[in-house]
C-alpha cells in the first residue's frame, strides 16, 4: 500500500470552493476507504488517494477537471467500487471523483421509452423506477443492488439477461460527458437513427474512466414483460448442457437468461445451501423466461423440457410460486460466495468466447486444473459464451500463487486461441492489463493510444488503467 504526498493547500481551497469544504475528503483515515475495490488486487498494487471530491452537478465536475488539468493530477472516477478488476482505484494518488451525490433520476419520458439519469444513481433504482411505469430497463448486472449507471457505462456491464437483451452497450442513446479539460461533451439523443458524425457515444461505453468522466446518461427502455418463470434442468456434464442452450436458440426459444454452472458449482452451492444434489449432476443451468403471461410461459418451458430432454438433462424444475422462483435465483446469486468459501483465496476470471466454443474452453480449463493441481470451478452467463472460472488458492504459499498465477495466464491464453477475449463484462482495469497489448494487437493498440492522447493530452483520466 502507497500513500502519495499531500497536494498544494492552494488546490486544496480550489477543489473546496469548487464541490463545497464538506465534499472533499481529506482525513487518512477516511481516504483510505477510497483505496480498493471488488477485484482480486494484491494490497500493494493499491494506493491511498490524496483528496477524495464529491460532486453534486456536471458544472462542479467540470471546475475540479479545470484545476486537476492544470495541476496534471490524476483524477480516478469512482461509482459504487464494485469493479472487478481495480478501475476504481486510484494507481497512482491523486484525486478520487467520487459520484455518489449525483443520485437523481431526471427524466422518465414513456412516450419515447426513454429515461435519463445521473451516474451515482444505482442500477436497481433505475429498474424499479422504470418497472412502476410498466417499462424495462434491462442490464442487469449480478452486482445490481449497488453498482452505479456510471460505473456500468464506464465497464459495459453485462448482466444475466444479457443473452435476450444484451448489455449496457445496447441502451445507451447519449452521454454528457465531462472531458479531462474541464470541457462538457453531449453525445446522441433521443432520434433513434443518428448517423451524425463518429460514434461519441460507443466510445465511451467501456472506456474505463479513462476517456472523461459521464456526468448524465440518456437510455433507451423496452416494455417490462408481464411474466416471469424460473427453470432449473440438471445434466452429467457440462458438454450436455452447452448442447442444450445452443439447441434452445437455433429452435429460437430464448431466455431471458441461461446461467451455467459445473460440478465444483453445485458442490459449493449443495455446501452453501445445505442441499443434496442429483446423483450423477454434473452441470445444471438455471434459466428465467418471460413474456406475454402464463400460457406464454407454458409454452415455453414445454419446449425446453422438450429441447434439454433430447440433449440428456437428468433432472428438470419449473419454479411454481415465487419462493420457489426465488430459492432457484438465490443458488445463482450465492454461488459467488459460495465459491469463495471453498478457498482463503480466488482469482475471479471473466473471459468470453464464442458460445460454440463454450464446452472446448471448459476442456480446456479442467486441464489447466489438473496441471496446476487447483481447483477451478467455472461458471458463467452460458447463453453469450461468458464464463467465470474461479482459481481456488491460497496465496500465502508462494508455491500455490505461481500455480495459481499459471492457471489465469492458461485461461486466458485458452480464451484467445479460441476466438475469444480477456473481458466479457468485467473490463481490462489493472488485473488484465499485462495481457491487454498482445489480445489487441499493435494496430488497435495504437489506434487506442491515438484516441486516447487525443480526448486526455495528458493522461491525467484513470492512469494505470488498461494501459
Ligand atoms: C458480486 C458482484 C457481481 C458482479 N456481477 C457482474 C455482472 O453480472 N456483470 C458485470 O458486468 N459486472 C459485474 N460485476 C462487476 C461490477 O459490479 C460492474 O463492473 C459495475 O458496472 C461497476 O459499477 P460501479 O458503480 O461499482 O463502478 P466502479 O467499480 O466504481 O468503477 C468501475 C469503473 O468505472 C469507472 N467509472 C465509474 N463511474 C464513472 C463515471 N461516472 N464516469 C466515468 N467512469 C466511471 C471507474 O473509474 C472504473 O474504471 C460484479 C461485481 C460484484 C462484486
Amino acid at each position: 500500500m502507497t500513500t502519495c504526498t499531500a497536494l498544494e493547500p492552494d488546490l486544496l481551497e480550489g477543489f473546496r470552493e469548487a464541490v463545497g469544504r464538506e465534499n472533499v475528503i481529506e482525513s487518512p483515515l477516511e481516504v483510505f476507504g477510497y483505496s480498493y475495490d471488488a477485484s482480486f488486487l494484491p494490497l500493494d498494487t493499491r494506493t491511498v488517494p490524496q483528496v477524495v471530491v464529491r460532486p453534486r452537478t456536471t458544472a462542479e465536475i467540470s471546475r475540479v477537471m479545470v484545476l486537476a488539468h492544470r495541476s496534471r493530477i490524476p483524477v480516478t472516477p469512482r461509482g459504487a467500487a464494485s469493479g472487478r478488476t481495480g478501475g476504481s482505484v486510484p494507481l497512482q494518488g491523486g484525486i478520487v471523483l467520487a459520484l455518489d451525490r449525483m443520485t437523481s433520476i431526471l427524466e422518465l419520458d414513456t412516450a419515447n421509452m426513454m429515461v435519463s439519469a445521473e451516474p451515482g444513481v444505482r442500477t436497481i433504482d433505475l429498474h424499479d423506477h422504470c418497472a412502476r411505469q410498466g417499462l424495462f430497463f434491462p442490464p442487469d448486472p449480478g452486482s445490481w443492488k449497488v453498482s452505479t449507471l456510471g460505473g456500468n457505462i464506464a465497464e459495459n456491464a453485462g448482466g444475466m439477461r444479457a443473452v435476450k437483451y444484451g448489455v449496457t452497450r445496447d441502451y445507451v442513446m447519449g452521454l454528457e460527458v465531462v472531458l479531462a479539460d474541464g470541457s462538457v461533451l453531449e453525445t446522441g439523443g433521443k432520434a433513434v437513427k443518428n448517423v451524425t458524425g463518429y460514434d461519441l457515444t460507443g466510445l465511451f461505453v467501456g472506456s474505463e474512466g479513462t476517456l472523461g468522466i459521464v456526468s448524465r446518461a440518456l437510455f433507451r427502455l423496452r416494455p417490462l414483460p408481464k411474466a416471469r418463470g424460473v427453470l432449473r434442468v440438471v445434466f452429467r456434464t457440462m458438454d450436455e448442457a452447452c448442447a442444450a442452450v445452443q439447441a434452445m436458440l437455433l429452435e429460437g426459444v430464448t431466455p431471458s437468461a441461461a446461467e451455467i454452472m459445473d460440478a465444483a458449482c453445485l458442490e459449493a452451492v449443495a455446501l452453501a445451501r445445505k442441499t443434496s444434489l442429483e446423483a450423477g449432476a454434473g452441470a445444471c443451468l438455471i434459466l428465467e423466461i418471460d413474456g406475454d403471461g402464463p400460457e406464454a410461459l407454458d409454452a415455453q418451458s414445454r419446449r425446453i423440457e422438450a429441447i434439454t430432454g433430447q440433449a440428456g438433462r437428468i433432472g428438470f424444475r419449473a419454479a411454481a410460486t415465487r419462493e420457489e422462483t426465488e430459492a432457484l435465483w438465490a443458488e445463482r446469486r450465492g454461488l459467488s460466495s459460495a465459491v469463495a468459501a471453498m478457498a482463503p483465496n480466488r482469482l475471479g476470471e471473466d473471459i468470453s468466447v464464442p458460445r460454440s466454443a463454450f464446452p472446448e474452453v471448459v476442456r480446456r480449463i479442467n486441464a489447466i486444473s489438473r496441471a496446476t493441481g487447483l481447483r477451478i470451478p467455472v461458471f458463467g452467463h452460458a447463453g453469450d459464451g461468458n464464463l467465470h472460472p474461479s482459481v481456488l488458492c491460497d496465496l500465502a504459499d508462494p508455491d500455490q500463487a505461481a500455480r495459481a498465477h499459471e492457471a489465469v495466464d492458461g485461461i486466458f491464453k485458452a480464451a484467445l486461441e479460441l476466438g475469444g477475449t480477456l473481458s466479457g463484462e468485467h473490463g481490462i482495469g489493472v488485473s488484465k492489463r499485462p495481457y491487454f497489448a498482445g489480445a489487441v494487437g499493435p494496430v488497435s493498440l495504437e489506434a487506442h493510444r491515438a484516441v486516447k492522447g487525443a480526448l486526455d493530452p495528458l493522461w491525467i483520466l484513470n492512469p494505470g488503467k488498461i494501459w
